[in-house]
């Protein structure tokens, strides 16, 4: 029988789902939805030339130039060139950095808080209207303009509940606030 040894090893596995999820979704959010292909090509490579990383992804050399430059204002890629010694010009090859991705995470949650914080405030102040059969939703001003009558189905309108908007947008400011503390 062999004893057990007393002592454990740790090992720290990196979550590459959630941080590969992570990644995209703040690439969609601050960048744009079709430069995600990009990024999944770069993320795990290093000083790669734009012609190889267009070739990887199968797109245009003028696209891919044009999708990193876009990447490098938020600082999410670095760059090192090197003069072609026979052609004379210079390659840029090209590096994603992927400790800017929680500090564009955090803008992305501000922002959002932002955008939340407002929308609490003109639905705690103001009435809105909507019609039985849920087409539209409009606030004071604009109902009466219609007359109280749905410019969609011709149905009268009614004020509208919203305690459970409001709650639900409670509940995600909390979140966001708590996400942004830690
Ligand atoms: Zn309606």
């Amino acid at each position: 029988m062999v004893a057990r040894q007393n002592y454990t090893i740790e090992v720290v596995v990196p979550n590459m789902k959630t941080s590969d999820k992570l990644i995209e979704e703040v690439i969609r959010q601050s960048v744009g939805v079709e430069i995600v292909p990009l990024v999944r090509y770069l993320r795990n490579r290093k000083n790669v030339s734009e012609f190889k990383i267009a070739e990887g992804i199968k797109q245009e050399v003028n696209i891919t130039r044009n999708w990193l430059y876009r990447l490098y204002d938020l600082n999410l890629v670095t760059f090192i060139r090197k003069k072609d010694k026979i052609k004379g010009w210079y390659i840029y090859y090209w590096t994603f950095n992927p400790g800017r991705v929680r500090d564009l995470q955090i803008d992305l949650r501000r922002k959002r808080l932002e955008k939340l914080k407002d929308r609490l405030k003109r639905e705690r102040g103001s009435d809105f209207f909507i019609c039985e059969n849920k087409c539209i939703r409009l606030d004071f001003d604009q109902v009466t303009e219609y007359a109280y009558k749905c410019p969609e189905c011709g149905t009268l309108m009614h004020q509208e509940d919203n305690a459970e908007h409001i709650l639900s947008i409670e509940k995600e400011i909390q979140a966001l606030e708590k996400a942004l503390q830690s």
